[in-house]
């Protein structure tokens, strides 16, 4: 029997990568494409196409067969300094937008036969967010709208958008609603990184009894998911009859404030905190996984220090090794 064919896009990004390497040790043939190749590591892929969804001919000459599975992680994103500054708001929801429209007209003329969309958490109404003990996370919660950035409102666009081809073309469509996902290879500078890589990389380059600056108060509750586990719940989504939206997350809520003295205890340094302003995002957030452990019986199998774990080490490796070069 020949491979079943995967295609990955945004193969060049944190998730996709790894995907495209999850997707390679399962025995499918997968092809990549992005604006650019993983920043960490070679790609996996047997085939990396190099280019910009943004234009709807290239998405057209990459669908140039039937994929058995589409997986559509391609996105103008970044860390609460890209997202929530207001600043790259037109530029997040041209590319986005034109980027999801470009390859479900693409995968309709193929008749793909399935197509797995990358949502986010950041699709949820701020007024539900405001208590950082309280989040409403349901999928239910997030009508009537009000996310707090202009990325959640393409995302949402974008999952009422997959759910209309579904509905009138026929395009089986699934829909993870991602929640903060953190590991190895996810940019940890430069402005795009998120908390988790954040706080490991001013842990790591801090001598023991320094100090680390916090956007904030740091009381803002969040929840991580390790990589693995979310390639885990992403797989057994795309592959169910189940279409979403559905929450892929961790319900393992901290404090920033506390996952900052998770970091400090695994790097085994006592730093102290500096609060200084900066963009935030919402009071709240927590993944709630009841439809997805009814749905599809899955859930995250480790602690969230077990994954911080394995991100600090990588990322305190990356600063070393900036430290060499910089000596050298
Ligand atoms: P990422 O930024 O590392 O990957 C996105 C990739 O898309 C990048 O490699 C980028 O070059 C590529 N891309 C952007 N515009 C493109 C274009 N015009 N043409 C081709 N490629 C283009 O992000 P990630 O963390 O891997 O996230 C993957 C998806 O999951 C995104 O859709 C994101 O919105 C969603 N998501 C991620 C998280 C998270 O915590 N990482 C949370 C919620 C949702």
């Amino acid at each position: 029997m020949s491979a079943r064919i995967a295609l990955v896009c945004g193969a060049g990004g944190f998730i996709g990568s790894h995907l495209v390497r999850r997707l390679k040790a399962e025995g499918l043939w997968v092809r990549g494409v992005d604006l650019k190749f993983p920043a960490f590591s070679e790609t996996a892929a047997d085939d990396f196409v190099i280019g910009d969804l943004c234009e709807p001919d290239f998405c057209r000459s990459i669908v140039d067969r039937r994929f058995d599975e589409v997986y559509q992680l391609a996105a103008d994103m970044g860390g609460a300094g890209y997202i929530f500054t207001g600043e790259h708001d037109a530029e997040v929801m041209h590319n986005s937008a034109s980027i999801n429209l470009n390859m479900l007209e693409a995968c309709r003329r193929r008749a793909a036969s399935r197509i797995f969309y990358s949502s986010s958490a950041c699709i949820y109404p701020l007024y539900n967010q405001e208590d950082p003990d309280n989040p409403n996370c349901t999928e239910p919660s997030a009508y009537p709208a009000a996310p707090d950035s202009e990325y959640g409102w393409e995302k949402l666009f974008s999952e009422r958008l997959y759910l209309s081809y579904q509905r009138n073309h026929g395009i089986k469509v699934r829909i993870a609603r991602y929640h903060n996902i953190f590991g190895p290879e996810g940019t940890w500078r430069g402005g795009r990184e998120k908390a988790p890589a954040a706080i490991c990389r001013k842990v790591a380059e801090a001598p023991d009894r320094g100090e680390i600056e916090m956007w904030g108060d740091g009381n803002q509750t969040r929840s991580f998911l390790y990589i693995d586990e979310c390639l885990d719940g992403t797989l057994r989504l795309t592959r169910s009859d189940f279409s979403g939206p559905v929450n892929v997350g961790s319900e393992e809520m901290v404090t920033i404030n506390e996952l900052a003295r998770m970091a400090m205890r695994i790097a085994g340094k006592e730093l102290t905190v500096r609060h200084i302003p900066g963009p935030l995002g919402v009071r709240g957030r927590n993944s709630d996984n009841h439809l997805i452990r009814e749905r599809l019986g899955w859930a995250p199998s480790r602690p969230l220090e077990a994954g911080l774990a394995a991100t600090y080490r990588w990322i305190e490796q990356q600063v070393r090794g900036k430290e060499l070069r910089q000596a050298a």
